[in-house]
């Protein structure tokens, strides 16, 4: 079993979708163990997205992340990691993500593109404990 970081990011949040996206979470057969609204400081979106600090994109990135607030969720079950990236479908909501999946159904926009979920063991133990550091 593992668990994954998961994001309802802030246009999930304003379009109202955090009922729809946990309830496929829920019906994919995942738990959730943590669960928070929070609104991001530039600190924790800069610590998140370190990986992205170098690309084009990522004073924007900053810029939508840190826009409204954001639901943070950790999830667990058998290959949560990679069951959540599956229900969530690819980046790019119309070029990768396929119907059927959140971002394939619900989302058109490369950026506003509604989820994150952890994308390994190791970048998931990561974000839990800069999300959710009382979590054992
Ligand atoms: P996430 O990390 O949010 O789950 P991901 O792993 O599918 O998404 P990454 O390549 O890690 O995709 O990009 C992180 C986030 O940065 C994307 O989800 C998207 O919001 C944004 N992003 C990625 N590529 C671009 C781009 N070319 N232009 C604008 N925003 C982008």
């Amino acid at each position: 079993t593992d668990r994954t970081l998961v994001l309802i990011k802030p246009d999930g949040v304003a379009r109202r979708y955090v009922g729809e996206i946990l309830g496929r979470v829920e019906k994919k057969g995942l738990s959730i163990v943590a669960l928070e609204l929070k609104t991001v400081s530039r600190e924790l979106a800069s610590a998140h997205y370190a990986e992205h600090e170098s690309k084009p994109f990522f004073p924007e990135l900053l810029e939508f992340i840190t826009s409204g607030p954001v639901v943070a969720a950790v999830l667990e079950g058998p290959r949560a990691i990679a069951a959540f990236r599956q229900i969530a479908g690819g980046t790019d909501p119309v070029a990768k993500a396929v119907p059927g999946t959140i971002r394939g159904d619900l989302a058109l926009d490369g950026q506003q593109n509604l989820v994150h979920g952890s994308d390994s063991v190791e970048s998931a133990e990561r974000e839990i404990a800069l999300w959710f550091p009382g979590l054992a």
